[in-house]
C-alpha cells in the first residue's frame, strides 16, 4: 500500500520504517529540515537498537523516502500522524501539531483516504482531526485511531512483534484498510482488536497509568522494604511469580521518566479532572514518582550534610532508561541539579545521552569518555540509569578507580552482599544498605 507518515520521530521513523520494511511504500514527513536533510544522507538522528539498518535497507530498495514537503506525499492510501502532544502548562495535551497537521494535510487529499492517528491523545481528538479536515476538503476521508504501544530502547522489535494492535474507527471501510496495513503482522499472530475511537484512545492512556501505578507501586514496596529490613528484590520474586501479577515492571528505582508515562499520567488524570473526576491512584502515583527521582539526593545529603563542595560524584548514566539517547523526563536531570546546587561536582558518562545532555546543561558537568574515567578519583559513584555495561564491572575495578569505596545505586544493579565482602557503603532501593 501506499503510506505516509507524518512527523518522524521515535514513533513515526519507527513506524514509516518498519511498515516499509514489510512491504508498503512510506513516505515520510517532517518540519525539521536537519533530521529530513541527515536521514536523506543515510543517517539516523536517533538512536533505537537495529533501526539505522532497516532504515538503510528500505531506503536503498526504494520503499522509504523522506522529505519535508507534504506536497510530496501523493495521493496515500493512509495517512500516519506520529506528532508530539506534549503537556500543556495545566497538564492536558496539548493537540495543536496534531490538529496543525490534520488541516494541513486536509488540503492535499486527492481520493479516499485513511487518517491514522498514532500520538497519544485524550478521547475525542479523532472527532476533533475529523472537523479539522472536513472543512478543508470535499475530498472523502476516514480518521482512525491507532495507539502506539512500542517501547523505546526496543522500538523495532515492539512494532515488528506487536503484543497487540488496537484500531479504534467506527467505519467498516477504514478498518479494511487498516487490516490491509498489518497484514504482514496479524498473519504471523499479532491480534488485532477493534474498537470505537474513545475506548481506543483511552487504552492507551490506561495502558501507561496502569505501568506507572506497577512502578509505583513497587517502589513504595522497596521504601518499605528499607525501613522493615526486607529485600525488594526477593519480594519481587515471590510476587511476579504469580501469574496474576507477573515478573514485569516490578524493578524497584528511582522513578519513571522519559517522553510518555509522566505526560501521559498527567493528561489523564486532566481527562478526568475535567469531567469532574478526581483519579485519586493517579495523585498518588504522581506524587510518589517525585519523591523517588530525588531518593539518590535525599540519600547522598543523608551521608553527607546538606554542603557538598568539594565531593565529586560519577553518574553512570543520562538517558531515562537503557538503550536509548532519551532524556525527556530523565531522573539524571532531577538528581544533578540539586547536586550542583549544593556545591558538588559531576563526572558523568553515558553510553549515548551525552549529546542530548550537553545541550541542556553545557558544561555545568564534566562528560567522560568512558565508564571508568567518569569513576577515576570521583567520591562516590551513582548508578542512574540501568546500561548493561554497567552491572558488568568488578567490583574491584570500581574500587581501583574511585577515590572512596562509596556507591549509591539508583537502579539495583549490583549484589549487595558482594558490595560488602568488597568492602563498599552501599546504598541501594528496597535492599539493606552495606
Ligand atoms: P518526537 O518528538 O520524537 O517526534 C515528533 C516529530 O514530529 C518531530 O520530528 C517533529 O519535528 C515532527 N513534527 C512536528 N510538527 C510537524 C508537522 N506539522 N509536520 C511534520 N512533522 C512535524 O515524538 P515521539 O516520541 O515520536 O512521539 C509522537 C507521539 O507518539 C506522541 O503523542 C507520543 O506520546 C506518542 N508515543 C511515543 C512513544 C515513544 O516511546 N516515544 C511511544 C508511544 C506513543
Amino acid at each position: 500500500m501506499r503510506l505516509a507518515v507524518i512527523g518522524t520521530g521515535y514513533v513515526g521513523l519507527v513506524t514509516g520504517t518498519c511498515l516499509a520494511d514489510v512491504g508498503h511504500d512510506v513516505v515520510c514527513v517532517d518540519i525539521d529540515e536537519s533530521k529530513v536533510s541527515q536521514l536523506r544522507r543515510g543517517e539516523t538522528p536517533i538512536y533505537e537498537p537495529g533501526l539505522a539498518e532497516l532504515v538503510t535497507r528500505n531506503a536503498a530498495a526504494g520503499r522509504l523516502r523522506f522529505t519535508t514537503k507534504l506536497a510530496e506525499i501523493d495521493d496515500p492510501d493512509a495517512i500516519f500522524f506520529a506528532l508530539p502532544t506534549p503537556p500543556n502548562g495545566d497538564g492536558s495535551a496539548d493537540l495543536s501539531f496534531v490538529l496543525q497537521a490534520a488541516g494541513d494535510v486536509a488540503k492535499m487529499l486527492k481520493t479516499y483516504t485513511v487518517l491514522i492517528n498514532k500520538s497519544t491523545v485524550p478521547v475525542g481528538t479523532a472527532e476533533k482531526v475529523r472537523a479539522a479536515v472536513a472543512e478543508r476538503t470535499k475530498v472523502k476521508f476516514n480518521v482512525v485511531s491507532n495507539p502506539e504501544f512500542l517501547r523505546e530502547g526496543f522500538a523495532v522489535s515492539d512494532f515488528m512483534q506487536p503484543d497487540r494492535i488496537v484500531i479504534g474507527t467506527s467505519s467498516s471501510k477504514a478498518q479494511k484498510v487498516m487490516e490491509e496495513i498489518y497484514h504482514p503482522f496479524t498473519t504471523e499472530g499479532a491480534p488485532l482488536i477493534v474498537m470505537d475511537e474513545a475506548s481506543s484512545e483511552m487504552t492507551k492512556y490506561a495502558a501507561n497509568s496502569f505501568l506507572v501505578t506497577k512502578i509505583s507501586f513497587m517502589n513504595e514496596i522497596a521504601n518499605l522494604c528499607e525501613l522493615v529490613g526486607a529485600n525488594v528484590d526477593m519480594v519481587r520474586a515471590g510476587i511476579g511469580s504469580d501469574e496474576r501479577i507477573g515478573p514485569r515492571f516490578l524493578h524497584a528505582g528511582i522513578g519513571y521518566g522519559g517522553s510518555c508515562f509522566p505526560k501521559d499520567v498527567m493528561a489523564l488524570w486532566k481527562i478526568a479532572n475535567q469531567e469532574g473526576y478526581r483519579f485519586k491512584i493517579l495523585d498518588a502515583v504522581m506524587r510518589i514518582n517525585r519523591l523517588q527521582k530525588r531518593l539518590l539526593v535525599d540519600k547522598i545529603v543523608q551521608k553527607y550534610g546538606e554542603d557538598l563542595n568539594g565531593k565529586t560524584f560519577a553518574m553512570w548514566g543520562l538517558a531515562f532508561k537503557p538503550d536509548t539517547d532519551d532524556i525527556r523526563e530523565a531522573p539524571s536531570l532531577e538528581i544533578i541539579k540539586p547536586l550542583l546546587a549544593r556545591g558538588a561536582k559531576i563526572q558523568a558518562y553515558d553510553p549515548k545521552a551525552m549529546p542530548n545532555v550537553r545541550k541542556q546543561l553545557g558544561n555545568k558537568i564534566t562528560y567522560s569518555p568512558d565508564a571508568l574515567s567518569a569513576i577515576t578519583g570521583a567520591d562516590a559513584l551513582l548508578v542512574v540509569t540501568e546500561w548493561k555495561e554497567f552491572a558488568s564491572t568488578e567490583p574491584a575495578e570500581l574500587a581501583k578507580h574511585l577515590k572512596r569505596k562509596v556507591v549509591f545505586d539508583g537502579r539495583n544493579i549490583f549484589d549487595p552482599d558482594t558490595m560488602k565482602e568488597c568492602g563498599f557503603t552501599y546504598y541501594s532501593i528496597g535492599r539493606p544498605h552495606t
